[in-house]
């Protein structure tokens, strides 16, 4: 028989209900698909093969028509800090990045959402190299997938127990697949990751941000890096688009579920956004959103013009923060012997502890 041109089906793309429906279209009973849906999100198969208790048939005919389970790895490189990346290539060749970064307790792991990223900010490295494409939601979902079967075939003691959106890609600007790969990550008879545990990274693209609140439940983290327009314009150039003014009147409608807290990145650059000032700022800026901010360390990549701040005024701008009653966090730098391009923001996580400074 010749091959077929129709695009190969990817599974973990489907939502419980959508698999259901299509096993019970082939004539199987629901419990196929239950049996299917938990070899694929909890006893994390590679492979149609290996799920023996579906028939022969079954199997013979997923397998006609589905993709591969897994994307290929790559690369992988493991820090001495024990942070962990993987470079994934996809069907069409294109390369995304996941990292986990495992913690006391638990481990995160950062997702992209997009091969690249159209928003071009001056000091991301991902920024500089354009955008190649959205993610599909299959492709969301199998970062999570990968990493959680890699770990068991490694026999390591970490898990992912937390999801951040917040590598490669602008999730917003990819919303329908982002939308529909957390409500697969939520699943609780599946990959099972709570909504607390799961954080999304904008840039603030405010025109998806009331429908992101309302739908996904999940955590939002703001790319803040500065607080007044002319600065942010270059720093976050969607500013352009929707300046801090427009971002705060949208957040001021959030609907931030009861206890909790937006979260601010805030990337602290060497005599670009790091003064007193600029901590004032940002003090002011907050004024009336429950807010959390984490500052994070720049990870420098070869031939940035940026550096990172010195640890005295990492240190006076953390101390300004705390002054005027903000929880303020100092991200490490993690995975910095391996270009861990997100490993870098160590993700969002509640209830983290304060760095000292050295
Ligand atoms: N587009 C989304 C999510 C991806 S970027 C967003 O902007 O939030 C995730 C975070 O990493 C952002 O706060 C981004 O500004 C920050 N970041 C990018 N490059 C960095 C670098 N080299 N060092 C430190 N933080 C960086």
């Amino acid at each position: 028989m010749p091959e077929s041109n129709e695009p190969k089906l990817s599974l973990s793309g489907l939502t419980q209900q959508q698999l259901t429906e299509l096993v019970c279209s082939w004539g199987e009973k629901p419990y196929r698909a239950r049996q299917l849906w938990s070899w694929l999100h909890v006893r994390l198969a590679e492979e149609i093969d290996a799920m023996s208790d579906l028939s022969l048939a079954l199997r013979t005919r997923l397998n006609d028509i589905c993709a591969p389970l897994r994307p290929q790895i790559a690369a992988h490189r493991l820090s001495v800090d024990g942070t962990q990346k993987w470079l994934l290539t996809l069907a069409d060749g294109q390369t995304i990045e996941t990292v986990l970064i495992p913690e006391e307790g638990r481990g995160t792991l950062c997702i992209s959402s997009q091969a690249g990223c159209t928003l071009t900010c001056p000091f991301c490295h991902t920024g500089t190299q354009g955008l190649a494409r959205n993610l599909k939601t299959a492709e969301i979902v199998d970062q999570v997938l990968l990493v959680r079967s890699e770990l068991v075939r490694c026999g390591s003691p970490h898990r992912v127990t937390n999801v951040v959106l917040m590598g490669m890609g602008e999730p917003l600007y990819n919303y329908n697949a982002v939308a529909k790969a957390v409500q697969i990550l939520l699943d609780g008879n599946g990959i099972a990751i709570g909504s607390r545990k799961i954080t999304l990274s904008t840039a603030g693209v405010v025109p998806r941000l009331l429908q992101a609140g309302r739908e996904l439940g999940v955590n939002l983290a703001i790319s803040l890096h500065a607080a007044r327009d002319e600065l942010r314009d270059q720093l976050v150039p969607l500013n352009r688009k929707y300046n801090l003014a427009t971002l705060k009147q949208a957040l001021q409608q959030y609907p931030l579920k009861h206890g909790r807290r937006i979260t601010w990145e805030y990337v602290l650059l060497d005599g670009i956004n790091d003064t007193d000032d600029d901590a004032r700022q940002v003090a002011r800026y907050l004024t009336a959103i429950p807010s959390k901010i984490n500052l994070i360390l720049f990870n420098p990549w070869s031939g940035t013009p940026f550096a990172p701040a010195t640890p005295q005024r990492v240190e006076n701008f953390q101390h300004i923060l705390h002054q005027a009653g903000y929880v303020t966090v100092i991200r490490d730098r993690r995975g910095a012997d391996i270009e861990a391009a997100c490993g870098q923001l160590t993700g969002l996580l509640q209830g983290t502890r304060p760095r000292p400074i050295a």
